[in-house]
C-alpha cells in the first residue's frame, strides 16, 4: 500500500509533467471510484475542461489542484496508480478513470483492485477538529463539500517544518497506546503505514510495544528524527515497491532494498546481526530487532 513517500513520488513527478495541463475530457469506467461528487456523470462533467494548476500531497492522497481553486483528490488506497500514458500508448484494462489532456496525453488512474478513490471538492474548508470516533459524512447535499474536511481528522505531517520533536512529545504524552498502533493511526500523524512505522522504530531503537507515555526525552527525539529520515531517504529512492506501486512514469521506487527490518524476518538485524522477529500488533505484520529495540520489563 502506498504510504507517504510513494504519494510524494508520485504527486511531483505529476507536478513535473501535467501541472499546466488542460484535462479536455474524462471517463469513468468503475463508478465507485469515484467518492464524489455523485453519480459518476457529474464528477465527469465538472472535470471537463478544468486545468491542472499544480499536483501536491496530503497524507496519503495526490491532490490535484485546478486553476479554479477546486482540488481533485485520490486516495490510491490498494493498488492505485496514476499514470501519464504518451498518445498512441496501448489502453490499460485496469484503467479506472482516464482523464484525457487538451495536448493528446491521459492521466490513467490505473486500479487492480478497485479500492481507491477520486473526489472533486471545493478548496479551502474546515480546519476545526472533529471528535475522535465521529464521522463526517462525506457527501453533504446543501452545500459543497470543501477539501478541508477531507482530511478534518486527519493529524500533522510528519515532515511539515511545525512537526517538531516537541510536538511530537506533546501529542505522545499522557498516551498509553502502543508505539506501533499510534504511528499507523491517521488521526495522530498522517502519512505513515507499515513499512515506515517499523523502519522509523528500528532506526529510533525503540520496541513496538512501548507504551507512548513511557518515552524519556532523549527517545522522543529519536522517533521524531527516525520517522522524518526513513520518509525522506524513502522519497529520495522514489518509494518502497513490493507489489504494485510505481511513480507516474510507469516505474517501481528504489527503496525496498533500502529497508532495515520490514519483511525481513529472520534475516540479522543490519546493526547488531541478531535475527529480525516478526510479531503482530493490531492485525499488523511488525518487524523488529530483539536486540537494538528491547522493551523495557518496568515503567521507568
Ligand atoms: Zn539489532
Amino acid at each position: 500500500m502506498p504510504e507517504l513517500p510513494e504519494v510524494e513520488t508520485v504527486a511531483r513527478d505529476l507536478q513535473r509533467r501535467v501541472a499546466g495541463a488542460r484535462i479536455a475530457d474524462a471517463e469513468v469506467r468503475w463508478p465507485r471510484t469515484i467518492a464524489h461528487p455523485e453519480p459518476p456523470e457529474a464528477f465527469v462533467e465538472q472535470v471537463r475542461g478544468a486545468q491542472i494548476s499544480s499536483v501536491g500531497r496530503r497524507a496519503k492522497s495526490v491532490l490535484v489542484n485546478l486553476a479554479d481553486g477546486r482540488v481533485m483528490t485520490v486516495a490510491l488506497r490498494m493498488t492505485g496508480a496514476l499514470i501519464v500514458a504518451e498518445p498512441g500508448s496501448a489502453d490499460d484494462p485496469y484503467a479506472r478513470v482516464v482523464f484525457r489532456l487538451a495536448d493528446g496525453r491521459e492521466l490513467r488512474y490505473r486500479d487492480v483492485r478497485k479500492f481507491g478513490r477520486i473526489g472533486l471538492w471545493e478548496g479551502g474548508g474546515l480546519r476545526r477538529r472533529v471528535a475522535p470516533g465521529v464521522r463526517r459524512r462525506v457527501a453533504e447535499p446543501r452545500r459543497p463539500y470543501r477539501v478541508g474536511d477531507v482530511f478534518g481528522r486527519h493529524g500533522p505531517e510528519p515532515l511539515a517544518a511545525s512537526f517538531s520533536s516537541a510536538r511530537l512529545a506533546a501529542r505522545l504524552a499522557g498516551r498509553s497506546a502502543r508505539l506501533k498502533t499510534l504511528l499507523l493511526d491517521q488521526s495522530f500523524v498522517a502519512g505513515v503505514g507499515n513499512i515506515y512505522a517499523d523502519e522509523a522504530l528500528w532506526r529510533a531503537r525503540l520496541h513496538p510495544l512501548r507504551a507512548a507515555d513511557t518515552l524519556s526525552p532523549e527517545e522522543v527525539r529519536r522517533l521524531h528524527r527516525a520517522l522524518r529520515a526513513v520518509l525522506r531517504q524513502a522519497i529520495a529512492n522514489r518509494g518502497s515497491s513490493f507489489s504494485d506501486y510505481v511513480g507516474a512514469d510507469g516505474e517501481p521506487g528504489a527503496n525496498a532494498e533500502r529497508l532495515h527490518v520490514y519483511r525481513r524476518t529472520g534475516e540479522p538485524c543490519l546493526r547488531c546481526g541478531r535475527e529480525i522477529r516478526r510479531i503482530t500488533v493490531g492485525q499488523r505484520s511488525t518487524h523488529f530487532c530483539p536486540r537494538c529495540q528491547p522493551l523495557p520489563t518496568e515503567r521507568p
